[in-house]
């Protein structure tokens, strides 16, 4: 819930401006922005109307050029409007807007300056969260691991919003598009805001098909050997040549 603390909207100092020091970066916003933020909010309410977020449990970014967009902190999706636009450079200065970015920034800008990703998406969804606290890797339940590039790690836990978090992030992240946070949630890169959004959507999916089958009790599920998976991997290169 810390992670609701800062509604700018609220204290109406943050929302006024000028008293920050960093207000001189600020400048306008773009046209690209301003359709990649349309773009943002859409994403990060379809975290919600899907179950994936509850509240402001999350968080959804997107680059453009060098700025990165990003849902400020504590606001709920529904009360987000078109000037509401939060902005910060690569290094985490706000260039945009007046409300206070997301308290999760660290993990978001660390993303994008170690990989080639255009959008990440947070959440708190219920099954992957649960799973986080059981094992540090999903077991291979499912071919469609392939599509988050392998097996889903879990980084191991600290703080929301400290640098420690989102160097285990990385860690966990290597070679993957996906992957899970102890005790905390889900972070997923794309290319696009419709790809992030879809392998949370597939990791929430992978996490809840893994907790039914073990929850059978006698039984346990079969998984899939690294072999299996890596055939997978090979087809879906294929696949996206095809089209
Ligand atoms: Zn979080």
């Amino acid at each position: 819930m810390a992670e609701q603390r800062g509604d700018g909207r609220g204290t109406g100092d943050v929302r006024g401006g000028g008293q920050d020091a960093g207000e001189s970066r600020r400048r306008g916003v773009r046209p690209e922005e301003a359709r990649a933020w349309e773009e943002l909010v859409a994403t990060a309410r379809r975290t919600v109307s899907d179950g994936l977020v509850v509240g402001t449990s999350g968080n959804v970014s997107v680059r453009v050029g060098d700025t990165v967009l990003v849902t400020p902190s504590g606001v709920p999706y529904d009360r987000l409007r078109t000037d509401d636009v939060t902005g910060v450079d690569l290094d985490g200065r706000q260039v945009l807007g007046a409300l206070v970015p997301t308290s999760e920034l660290p993990m978001h800008l660390a993303v994008y300056r170690t990989t080639g990703a255009r959008a990440v998406v947070h959440t708190h969804a219920v099954h992957a969260t649960a799973v986080s606290t059981l094992v540090s890797e999903l077991p291979l339940i499912h071919y469609m691991a392939a599509a988050l590039g392998g097996p889903v790690r879990v980084a191991p836990y600290a703080t929301y919003g400290t640098d420690e978090l989102a160097e285990n992030m990385l860690r966990a992240l290597a070679d993957r598009s996906g992957c899970l946070l102890q005790n905390h949630g889900t972070i997923t890169h794309g290319t696009t805001l419709d790809q992030a959004y879809d392998r949370t959507a597939q990791l929430e999916w992978m996490c809840r098909l893994w907790l039914t089958a073990a929850s059978v009790p006698g039984l346990s599920p079969s998984l899939l050997s690294g072999e299996q998976l890596a055939e997978v991997q090979e087809q879906l290169r294929g696949y996206g040549q095809r089209r």
